[in-house]
């Protein structure tokens, strides 16, 4: 393979998606995978439908993909050789081109009003039959001023084409018309622009969602009008709704992917998360908890699926928290003291609760809603332990609790702990010296369970050794002598 050089070309439309990025990421993939052949990633933005421009989208996108850690070597912001990388400021360009087609006779003007072209197209449907604007083409097109559409001028006929993904392809006369190039407003259509683009920035292979497959026909009749040789396709299979079957949209929760950042997800996590929707590492390989410089090393075409892959924020969580233990520990503290509401963060037992708290979040934003929800309240103050004489064994999750008996274990926990030091009152003390009176009784759970409900008012928490230490002895013994 001579060079490699890919691009991403979103339209500023608004957020951008994690199908969207998945398509950036693996463009990118391809170009940092193959280094050693000139790899090149470019960013284009392709802004030529005014009507459905999102005023910042350029930005956000900007962003996003800054987040994802992924770069550009020439492209939007930093220029390059094939500069400007804003469609709307190549106009003049797409303009040359069109000039071409229409002196080889292979692009006229459209002089039909879209009220003319929609009663065609009615009643096309009518007839049930599709809509081709070729069976209308007029015999004397009028003089292409510019103020009326252009359209390529294309020959019905069987298209047969190979994608890297998917194989062979073929689609049928009716897939080729005659579309428009130039619209009325002076901007070149999508199908036009990004030909000539991909030409002149010497794009070797363009990534992209399956949408596409439908418009190839008429991109493959505009490369032989213009006698110019294609890039590869390399087409993505399409993202999946947690469900299955449904390919995911931004209707059916496709998310800006800046509201992960928001959550606290990793953006290597992120990353690796996509990475491995539609592409895996290989037959054998079941590596899933990968870095980006193990993806790079690993990236190919060949693995990449055809058949949509679900997004599941599942697994996604997974890899966060496996991504989060590759972290040095230090920053994992910061960012969990970061992300707690301040006064907990303030307080001194707050380095403390690090490893309990880090053994129950996926991903930081966890953190925070772990203290909304009162998870964390125990520790900075005594619980209220409400329960009724209808529901304390239940609470206490221990069938044969009288409160004699419960009030009686509890005395004897006291009495153990009393006998360990104030200043050293680690988990592993407490535990051993707990254990020691649990497992005299008949079971465990007859002092383990109500001292569990006595130190956090919960019948699930943390482990019972855990919150004595972290509160420390004296709150310990207070907080079980206001239990018995
Ligand atoms: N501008 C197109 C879009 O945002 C890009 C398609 C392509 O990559 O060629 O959908």
């Amino acid at each position: 393979m001579d060079k490699v050089i890919t691009r991403f070309a979103p339209s500023p439309t608004g957020f951008l998606h994690v199908g969207g990025v998945r398509t950036a990421l693996y463009a990118w993939l391809w170009a940092r995978k193959n280094k050693q052949n000139k790899g090149k990633f470019i960013l284009r933005i392709e802004d030529t439908d005014k009507k459905r421009e999102v005023a910042g989208s350029v930005e956000h996108i900007i962003k996003s993909l800054q987040w994802l850690g992924l770069d550009w070597d020439e492209g939007q912001d930093i220029g390059g050789a094939h500069a400007p990388y804003k469609q709307s400021e190549r106009v003049d360009i797409y303009k040359k081109y069109a000039d071409i087609l229409v002196e080889k006779g292979l692009a006229y003007g459209d002089p039909y009003t879209p009220e003319e072209i929609n009663s065609f197209r009615a009643k096309a449907e009518e007839e049930k039959k599709p809509f081709l604007y070729r069976k209308h083409r007029p015999k004397n097109p009028p003089y292409w001023d510019g103020t009326i559409p252009l359209r390529l001028k294309t020959s019905p006929k069987i298209y047969k084409w190979h994608d890297v993904v998917r194989g062979e392809l073929e689609a049928g006369e009716e897939a080729v018309d005659d579309f428009i190039l130039i619209k009325s407003d002076g901007y070149p259509t999508y199908n036009f622009a990004h030909i000539i683009d991909d030409l002149l920035m010497h794009v070797t292979h363009i990534f992209r969602a399956d949408e596409f497959i439908s418009s190839t026909p008429n991109f493959l009749a505009l490369y032989e009008a213009l006698e110019i040789t294609r890039p590869e396709f390399v087409t993505l299979p399409p993202i999946l709704g947690e469900a299955g079957g449904k390919k995911l949209g931004k209707r059916d929760g496709a998310k800006d992917i800046m509201d992960y950042e928001k959550e606290g997800y990793l953006p290597e996590a992120m990353f690796n998360f996509l990475a491995l929707i539609g592409w895996n590492p290989g037959k054998g390989d079941n590596r899933e908890v990968l870095t980006k410089e193990e993806i790079i090393e690993s990236f190919n075409l060949e693995h990449i699926q055809k058949a949509g892959a679900k997004f599941n924020v599942e697994k996604l969580d997974w890899l966060n928290k496996e991504h989060i233990k590759l972290l040095p520990p230090e920053d994992v503290e910061n960012k969990i003291l970061e992300w707690l509401p301040e006064n907990m963060r303030e307080s001194a037992i707050a380095p403390k609760l690090v490893p309990v708290i880090l053994e129950r979040i996926s991903k930081w934003s966890d953190v925070k809603t772990m203290a909304e929800v009162g998870e964390l309240d125990f520790f900075f103050q005594a619980p209220k332990m409400e329960f009724s004489s209808d529901n304390f064994k239940e609470k206490l999750l221990y069938k044969d609790a009288t409160p004699e008996k419960i009030a009686n274990n509890l005395k004897l926990a006291v009495k153990a702990l009393e006998n360990l030091p104030e200043e050293n009152f680690t988990k592993e003390d407490v535990k051993n010296s707990l254990m020691l009176v649990a497992d005299a009784l008949e079971s465990r759970g007859q002092l383990l369970h109500p001292v569990r409900f006595a130190l956090s008012g919960k019948d699930k928490s943390p482990d019972p050794f855990i919150i004595a230490s972290i509160i420390g002895k004296n709150e310990t013994i207070s907080r079980l002598q206001k239990a018995i």
